[in-house]
């Protein structure tokens, strides 16, 4: 049976905390790594996010901690700014009756707010490694006196750069301290830090498909890309999805996307890496207030965002890797609620779904999709724009035929126009010549008035193309003037 709450013996201010949040039990990492955080081991743990890490590592750091002491006491690294942000208030929430202070460090907010931050009293630092960093040097943190040192998501911190700046922040922290060690991947770059700064650590794993995962319902529609936009408004009008966040790759495409969204009446508003951090804590805010319905992100935006409510991950462009498409997936389905995540592929994309199924040990299914208003119009109206495209196309060679055939007549008709001294016998054959070439020019050019019609949608009744077909070159050569004969 799963242990409860109760078994770890946490204080009543912290049990609090946790029902307020409404955690009925804790998670399989929960279960299995607090007990051993509690009894001050150093613990690698190897799970993704959406399993309940965060919980797994705070409450144990929680329980211990003294807030009567003005001491930092924990320190956690992360690697972006949203999941330090996003840890930060989890803290706030799970230690609201211990009165705990916590602040989040992190870039692209103004330092000197921070450092004035930093003169009242803190109990926990989560930050990104460069600020943390930053702070230190300036003198304005000092990690002398904490208990506890949390590295989350390492992989993605080494990923992305920080294995010096985690170095140097480990080695300014004391030896006694509690070193708790949290990765989706155990890639080498992993393995030899924790083998540096961690003393015999048990690797807790948790395998395979997550708690919350489990009830995220997967499947893919696969569209050409010029459908993909009127597509996506037809997925949204069907599905009628609460919360929504939609990936695209690139932020130009987020940013036309969203656009494009806006103008379809969606309340959509784009999240990119490029865009302040206040704006982005202010779209952030508005989202979970749902202010807005519709949030269209980048990958490195939308790392580590929890936002509760999140009923639809949709996929506009598929990400390239395994992970990214997993973090996407696991932005819906928080707390235990559930969720949908869908995706837009092209048709060579579904090698790459079903690598992505394989590695989530999940089912993702091909559905197809039932065209509503949006890419009924849009591909009517691209069939249109194709066909008048294909008119001018044909128009214009018909023209540069007719001035090929031009050229061609031209030395008939120089030698016609010399009334030189040529032979009898050789200008009737060159006035013969001449007839056929017209013959056979009318002829073509009747064919393809012909088909112009039927196009245009006149139907050319097989009697009026014949009396055509009798027309001036029916005559003869004396009839034909289709060209000036001096
Ligand atoms: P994390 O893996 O830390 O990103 O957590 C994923 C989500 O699960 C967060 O929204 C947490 O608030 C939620 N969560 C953590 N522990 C529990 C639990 N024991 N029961 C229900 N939800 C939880």
């Amino acid at each position: 049976m799963a242990k409860s709450f109760a078994s770890f013996g946490f204080r009543p201010e912290l049990m609090q905390g946790i029902q307020d949040l409404y955690y009925k039990e804790p998670t399989p990492i929960q279960e299995e790594a607090i007990p051993l955080i509690l009894e001050g081991k150093d613990v690698i743990g190897q799970a993704q996010t959406g399993t309940g890490k965060t919980a797994a590592f705070m409450l144990p750091i929680l329980n211990r901690l003294d807030a009567g002491k003005r001491d930092i006491q924990a320190l956690i690294l992360t690697p972006t700014r949203e999941l330090s942000i996003q840890i930060a208030k989890e803290v706030e929430k799970l230690g609201k009756h211990l009165h705990v202070n916590v602040l989040s460090l992190h870039g692209g907010t103004d330092i000197d707010r921070q450092l004035s931050k930093l003169k009242s009293t803190v109990h926990i630092v989560v930050g990104t490694p460069g600020r943390v960093l930053d702070h230190m040097q300036r003198g304005s943190l000092h990690f002398g006196r904490i208990s506890t040192l949390v590295l989350d998501e390492a992989d993605k911190m080494m990923e992305m750069g920080f294995l010096e700046d985690v170095e140097q922040v480990i080695v300014h922290t004391p030896s006694q301290r509690q070193v708790l060690l949290f990765s989706a991947t155990m890639p080498d770059m992993v393995k030899r830090l924790a083998h540096r700064f961690m003393k015999q650590p048990p690797h807790i794993k948790i395998e395979g498909k997550q708690k919350t995962v489990e009830k995220i319902e997967q499947f893919y529609y696969v569209v050409n890309q010029s459908d993909k936009t009127d597509a996506l408004v037809d997925v949204l009008e069907q599905e009628q999805p609460f919360l929504t966040i939609v990936f695209a790759n690139t932020q130009v495409r987020v940013q036309q996307l969203t656009a494009r969204l806006q103008e379809n009446g969606f309340q959509a508003q784009a999240l990119y890496g490029d865009l302040s951090q206040s704006k982005r804590e202010q779209l952030m805010r508005h989202f979970r207030e749902m202010r807005f319905q519709y949030l269209v992100a980048t990958d490195i935006a939308a790392r580590g965002l929890d936002v509760e409510g999140v009923s639809h991950v949709i996929n506009y462009d598929l990400p390239n890797d395994v992970e990214s498409y997993i973090h996407r997936v696991g932005r819906t389905g928080r707390a235990g609620q559930s969720g949908k995540a869908i995706s837009l592929i092209s048709p060579r994309q579904k090698n790459l779904m079903s690598r992505f199924a394989k590695a989530t040990k999940a089912s993702i299914e091909e559905r197809i999709l039932e065209p509503g208003r949006h890419l009924d119009a849009g591909r009517r109206q691209r069939a249109l724009e194709r066909e008048a495209h294909f008119i001018e196309l044909r128009a214009k060679q018909a023209k540069e035929q007719q001035k090929e055939k031009e050229k061609e007549f031209a030395p008939v008709r120089e030698a016609l126009k010399k009334k030189a001294k040529v032979k009898p016998g050789y200008k009737k054959k060159l006035a013969r010549e001449l007839e056929e070439l017209q013959m056979r020019y009318e002829k073509n050019r009747r064919k393809a008035e012909a088909i112009a019609a039927r196009k245009a949608g006149k139907t050319v009744k097989p009697a009026d193309a014949k009396k055509a077909g009798r027309g001036k070159a029916g005559r003869g050569a004396k009839g034909a003037r289709p060209f000036r004969q001096n």
